[in-house]
């Protein structure tokens, strides 16, 4: 019997290892940190022995195989140990797709996974396709496998999730994007990074599809000194030209799509050539389009008070995304932003923010970065440490027909749970005005 130990027990983790069990291994998990009760609750369900705050390395090293989870970075001693033994360690996605003959159509990039994914499993679904989504959104990859099989999976990957893998060949590949993030794990080095989100496409042939950002400085560097087995399609500085969309020899509408914004429309983009390749026609298409509900925390609109927008974007926790943001905004922002900072550099905003940004309202723990960056172009910069507060002092500045923007540029653990929690309490403060 198949001697399986899962290292950590989040998502991924107890997805792996429920697959585990359900294939008749020997299974076992391990988290040094505690476990969350909700999958405390899972394992028990499916009689999986586990321990938490510990790693009993006898039982670990003891392993046919691991299965690690994303967020344990390679370079901690457990993971060097397994392999002086030896001991195999995979990633959850290799483990998942191991266990299953569906088509896959994996999306990765800095910015805008959840979006493509989401919009691709939409057009799949109202067209009628037997699809599930996942990975680093939703339910993990092997609990989808486990728990719900289907013959398409739309799955959403980190690079983390793509650096254990060994075989996984997605049939369809999205690259959105690629700015310099999460530098930490990669020894600091940007190249490390590219590197690991290309691995994304390392096993494909010439049959799987491989859609990329053409523009994309990154990748177009890496590309030059890259021989791709894949096909792929580069989506190059497309003249977005809303509402008209063009992909292939096709023209979509967009008056009913509530994406909005370049970024959408290249994540659009990219989205419907993976859809055309899977078979979906222009009419199935153009209805899903009409029919997408924008994901919370992106660009979501809230509401409006007295002829004022307010618009949820907390999930822009990096200056690149609030780039898009702002340039989608077709009205004077009053702009809430801040948090904690990951090294930010603000200056590829500041035409943006000097063109369309009336008053800047700082809402984190540690605001001086921002003030002193934006004071010299920004007569009205006020801060607070409460969202209520925030959007009290933005309800003060914006006039009939502006739009109230949170889009913090920063992670929100300063302040808030997570970025949900942070969009959550500016959603509440709006429903409050
Ligand atoms: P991810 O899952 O990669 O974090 P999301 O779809 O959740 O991406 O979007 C995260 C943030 O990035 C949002 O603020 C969104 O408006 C912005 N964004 C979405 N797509 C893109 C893109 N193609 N380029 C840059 N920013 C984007």
């Amino acid at each position: 019997m198949m001697n399986t130990v899962i290292l950590g027990a989040g998502e991924s983790g107890v997805g792996a290892a429920i697959l585990a069990k359900k294939q008749g291994h020997k299974v076992f998990v391990s988290d040094k940190g505690e476990i969350k009760s909700k999958y405390k609750n899972l394992l028990d369900k499916y009689a999986i022995p586990y321990e938490e705050l510990q790693h009993s390395e006898d039982r670990i090293f003891n392993a046919d195989q691991i299965v690690k989870s994303p967020g344990i970075p390679d370079k901690v001693q457990l993971i060097k140990d397994l392999k002086t033994r030896q001991i195999p360690v995979i990633s959850e996605i290799e483990f998942a797709a191991k266990h299953t003959d569906a088509k896959l159509i994996a999306v990765t990039g800095s910015n805008g996974k959840t979006t493509t994914t989401n919009l691709i499993f939409h057009l799949m679904k109202t067209s009628g396709f037997d699809v599930e989504m996942g990975g680093n959104v939703g339910f993990s990859f092997a609990k989808l496998v486990a728990e719900m099989p289907k013959a398409f999976y739309v799955l959403e990957l980190s690079s983390f999730q793509l650096d254990g893998i060994v075989d996984f060949r997605p049939n369809i590949a999205l690259l959105l994007n690629i700015t310099a993030d999460h530098l930490d794990r990669y020894d600091y080095d940007v190249k490390n990074y590219i590197r690991s989100k290309f691995r994304i496409i390392e096993n494909q042939k010439t049959e799987d599809l491989f859609v990329y950002n053409g523009s994309d400085e990154n990748m177009r560097t890496y590309l030059n000194n890259k021989k791709i087995d894949s096909s792929s399609i580069s989506i190059n500085e497309v003249l977005y030209e809303s509402p008209i969309l063009n992909v292939a020899d096709f023209v979509f509408d967009l008056t009913n799509c509530s994406l909005k914004g370049k970024h959408n429309q290249f994540n659009m983009t990219a989205a419907i050539h993976a859809v055309l390749a899977v078979g979906l026609t222009k009419e199935n298409i153009q209805k899903g389009l009409d029919t997408f509900e924008n994901v919370a925390h992106r660009l979501e609109v809230v509401g409006e008070k007295n002829e004022v927008t307010y618009i949820n974007d907390s999930k822009a926790t990096n200056v690149d995304a609030v780039y898009y943001a702002l340039d989608a905004m077709e009205k004077p922002v009053v702009w809430i932003v801040g948090g904690k900072d990951k090294g930010n550099d603000y200056s590829p905003i500041m035409e943006l923010v000097e063109d369309k940004v009336k008053a800047i309202i700082c809402l984190g723990a540690d605001n001086q970065k921002i003030v002193e960056f934006f004071s010299p172009v920004m007569k009205i910069i006020e801060e607070t440490q409460d969202t209520r507060e925030a959007i009290k002092l933005a309800n003060l500045y914006a006039e009939k027909g502006d739009v109230v923007l949170l889009s913090p540029a920063c992670a929100s653990f300063d302040l808030f749970k997570n970025y949900e929690d942070r969009g959550d309490q500016f959603k509440q403060a709006v429903l409050e005005l």
